[in-house]
């Protein structure tokens, strides 16, 4: 009787992922082509149960808590595109942060973490690990010196996003995988805003690679979902088992869905930043608009760093109307085309209030020192025609007191 691991050899993954370009992975890793009938796309195995043999013998899978052929099939496939050996995937990408944290930390223990995050990091190492006994330091990881000085004190592990949510903010990766290394500490990086279409942080030495595949990877604005990828055995262990412990794992429909959408991956994050530039230039010639945040631009403060780090700049803008507040409201409650929402990384454009939305449970004072002003306005520019983008965003301009 063939096992699950048997079934897995038998598809592309045979062939080892250094042999297959970041597209044909896309489309073809951890497939398992249906035993019974052949079906190409791997089915939806919603099933909560696996029959067993005999005691002791199984097929790889026996409760869907610990893993799911579907699910498995979309970790096989995100790990091939990071250029890594494990991947395990949640429920959200919040739970995904969860499981690492349950999974690395202790009471008494300390994380550096980047000063611009997602709101939701910040809330869950703030509000729900802190009274734990978790402290987190959040440094502008951007800051090779602050870095460094923060890394002097034990750390059990850093945690960066770059580009950050919503500032655009970007960590140097290879001198934070050398500051790390010489701390003797894990880097985890949340890779959600670049996906590995546009940036492979395993490939530059980090630990640990996180994905909300809410975003990009799914890409349709239809699922929520998370990830932790790796090649470290010990690590993915200790992943899977808190993963089983507090029942956070993918369910398998959410996790088929994200196998069709990650696809189309490549296609999707070039479009995406092709689209982007255009409205980030427009955005930057509009005499409405106070300052313009895209790692792009020419006029972008890190613009050297995202040229050496990024393979494009990305889907996110931020940026400030003038008139403050009320002009940034204004704008956003103009928009028609655009929709104002707290998501990212859909295929649709999405706008959005950081400071009243995703970075609400932010306190202001760290807030105000990552940058994340009243006026800011993010943009996840979507696949529609840029010109209509730019239109939308126009008119509502014209439209702001
Ligand atoms: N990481 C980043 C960069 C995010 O933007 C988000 C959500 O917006 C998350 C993590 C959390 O993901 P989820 O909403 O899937 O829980």
């Amino acid at each position: 009787m063939a096992t699950a691991e048997k079934v897995l050899d038998e598809t592309v993954l045979s062939t080892p992922p250094n042999d297959l370009q970041f597209e044909t992975l896309a489309l073809h890793a951890g497939t398992i082509p249906d035993p019974a009938t052949g079906a190409m796309l791997t089915p939806i195995y919603q099933t909560t149960t696996y029959r067993q043999q005999a005691v002791g013998q199984d097929k790889g899978f026996t409760y869907s808590r610990s893993s799911n052929p579907t699910v498995s099939a979309l970790e096989r496939r995100l790990a091939a595109l990071e250029g890594a050996e494990f991947c395990s995937c949640y429920s959200t990408g919040l739970a995904a942060t969860t499981a690492l944290c349950l999974a690395l930390l202790r009471a008494g223990d300390r994380v550096v973490v980047s000063q611009a995050v997602y709101g939701g990091t910040v809330r869950l190492l703030r509000q729900i690990l802190g009274p734990f006994g978790v402290e987190a330091e959040f440094i502008d990881t951007g800051d090779g010196e602050a870095f460094e000085k923060a890394l002097q004190k034990p750390t059990r592990f850093v945690f960066i996003e770059t580009p950050a949510n919503p500032t655009l903010k970007l960590t140097d990766l290879d001198l934070a995988v050398r500051l790390c290394r010489k701390a003797e500490t894990p880097l985890v990086v949340d890779n959600t805003l670049l996906t590995p279409a546009l940036q492979k942080p395993l490939l530059s030495g980090a630990a640990v690679v996180l994905h909300s595949t809410t975003k990009f990877i799914e890409g349709h604005n239809a699922t929520v979902g998370g990830a932790l990828i790796t090649s470290d055995p010990e690590l993915h262990e200790r992943f899977a088992f808190v993963r089983n412990a507090i029942g956070a794992i993918q369910s398998p429909f959410p996790a088929w869905l994200t196998l069709q959408g990650v696809k189309t991956l490549s296609l999707r994050m070039e479009r995406h930043s092709a689209n982007a530039l255009r409205v980030a230039r427009f955005l930057e010639d509009h005499r409405q608009v106070e300052r313009v945040l895209y790692p792009d631009l020419e006029s972008f403060p890190q613009y050297e760093l995202g040229q050496r780090q990024q393979a494009a700049g990305g889907a996110l803008i931020a940026f400030e109307v003038k008139g403050g507040v009320e002009a940034g409201i204004s704008l956003m409650n103009a928009v028609r085309l655009c929709a104002l929402a707290e998501n990212l990384g859909a295929a649709e454009t999405i706008i959005t209030h950081p400071a009243s939305m995703t970075h609400a449970d932010v306190p202001e004072p760290q807030r105000a020192a990552a940058g994340i002003t009243d006026g800011l306005v993010r943009l996840s520019v979507g696949l529609e025609d840029p010109v209509d983008i730019i239109r939308d965003l126009d008119r509502a301009l014209a439209q702001v007191r």
